[in-house]
């Protein structure tokens, strides 16, 4: 089998790696194999050399029969993904085939194709990649007696551990640097619908356009969620050193801080008011339109805010709960700190769902999955029914004007869904659909911005765009700090009253 996959990989190289010949990977998936104490006249062996044959070559099966045998021939098949096939689906019948010998063929061909990912997209992708695969990993963890699958239940792992942090600091820088730089592209766009955008500027708008030097700044959006960074932060050291605190009302100290910054002095105590790094920044101190109900909820002193707004003012602060906490948490907290400003369930679900997507995503889910899981939560809750519709009108529409303007916070977030499901794997072709709109374009660009930014990582974020960012350096600064939480905790930890 060796030398028939030499001979038909012959010439074929692999996918992005310059000019490296295919034979290496099937090679690779063999030695691992071999290493995992797998005998070398197994027919695993043969149907590792051979198991791209069918898919990427023009081998026939009788060839493969002639130095093979039936169960070489039918490992093979198994191995092989027919063209249209669902990816998962695919991956799921191996997992659930009960045949030992595929499993560990393909949990092989999974660690080493991914070791290749870290040279070729970085660890953020491969974390990806191999999470992706996560079925595989509990179908071996079933078998965990067996000494080879224990073996690769441990390769499987060191991988993943040697992943996991350098992937998560990348989510975390992703998330909230593209959501920044999504938020400067559209703030000059907020108020102009799309032709209008088009005749003033010519065409989309790809580029920073409010100042003539070509630098972009952040509104609203972007402060909150720089605040909603600072609640949590100083929330979990709290209930560290204290062991309880109410994250809630800590919450809502931040968000009072960003009112003060909005030229509001806050009802609080000045020590609460004027602590902490972010307060000091002179470039927080700018009105960039922000909304209304914000402002006048965190003015008043009710807690939950008494109004029935859902504005996207929850949404769009909302992706730091979702790198902080774990999913069902995130989606909690999310509710509770949107309902510090807005009181319509629409808006505070959101929120919540945004949070949860969020953490989803932060866990290595693919997007398509932690959408799927969100809506199962959200089909439990009545009060998430709007919110719920939206996401799924997110899913299916065929244009970007079906959702609406975004506005609402359900239309908001539905929007950023929308551009990162159609550009998932071009977070610059997907903030550009989200602020080239009717509607609230800095709002669903910021949105736009996190969710491709946790999934694809800081470097995906156009230069241009991180470079000519005049936050940049309290973006960034703040991502760090929000990252620093997961070398002490697993995730994000608070410890209630
Ligand atoms: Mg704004």
């Amino acid at each position: 089998m060796k030398e028939l996959a030499h001979k038909y990989h012959a010439g074929q190289k692999r996918k992005g790696e310059g000019n490296i010949p295919y034979i290496v990977h099937p090679e690779a998936v063999v030695d691992t194999l071999l290493k995992w104490g797998v005998k070398p006249d197994s027919p695993m062996i043969s149907i590792a050399w051979g198991h791209d044959l069918l898919e990427d070559t023009k081998v026939t099966e009788a060839e493969i029969l002639n130095v093979s045998d039936e169960t070489v021939l039918a490992g093979i098949k198994m191995l092989t993904r027919p063209r249209e096939a669902d990816k998962k689906l695919y991956l799921e019948g191996i997992a659930d085939s009960g045949n030992r010998d595929i499993l560990l063929v393909k949990v092989s061909d999974r660690i080493c194709n991914s070791k290749d990912f870290i040279k070729l997209e970085g660890k953020l992708s491969a974390y990806r990649y191999l999470h992706e695969a996560d079925c595989l990993y509990h179908a071996l963890k079933n078998i965990s007696d067996d000494p080879v699958a224990q073996n690769a239940l441990t390769a499987w792992e060191t991988l993943d551990n040697e992943l996991r942090e350098p992937a998560r600091c990348d989510a975390v820088r992703g998330c909230l640097i593209g959501g920044a730089a999504g938020d400067a592209l559209g703030s000059p766009l907020e108020f102009l619908r799309k032709d209008s955008i088009k005749s003033v500027y010519g065409e989309n708008v790809s580029q920073y356009v409010e100042s003539g030097d070509g630098t972009g700044s952040i509104t609203d959006d972007t402060q909150m969620t720089l605040f909603t960074v600072e609640g949590l932060l100083r929330a979990n050291v709290r209930s560290r050193e204290k062991g309880i605190c109410d994250p809630v009302s800590v919450m809502r100290f931040a968000y009072l801080r960003w009112l003060k910054t909005q030229g509001i002095e806050p009802e609080a105590p000045e020590d609460f008011i004027n602590s902490g790094w972010l307060i000091q920044e002179k470039q927080l101190f700018q009105q960039r339109a922000p909304g209304n109900t914000c402002i006048t909820s965190l003015e008043s002193k009710s807690v939950p805010a008494r109004n029935n707004s859902k504005g996207c003012g929850t949404v769009m602060r909302m992706a730091p709960v979702g790198l902080f906490f774990e999913p069902e948490q995130a989606y909690d907290y999310g509710c509770k700190f949107s309902a510090l400003t807005h009181g319509h369930p629409t808006g505070i679900t959101s929120g919540g769902a945004f949070a949860m997507l969020i953490a989803y995503l932060m866990q290595g889910k693919t997007l398509e999955e932690s959408l799927d899981l969100t809506e199962r939560h959200l089909e439990k809750i009545p009060a998430a029914s709007e919110t719920l519709a939206a996401i799924r009108c997110a899913r299916t529409a065929s244009d970007i004007s079906e959702i609406g303007e975004g506005w609402i916070a359900e239309e908001a977030l539905a929007i950023g869904i929308y551009c990162a499901v159609h550009h998932k794997w071009n977070f610059k072709a997907g903030v550009i659909e989200a602020v080239n709109i009717d509607g609230d374009s800095d709002s669903t660009g910021a949105i736009t911005g996190n969710i491709l930014g946790v999934i694809l990582g800081e470097n995906c974020i156009p230069e241009k765009w991180r470079k000519n960012l005049r936050e940049y350096e309290i973006v960034s600064r703040t991502a760090d700090d929000l990252y620093r939480i997961f070398e002490c905790n697993e995730s994000g930890h608070v410890t209630e009253d």
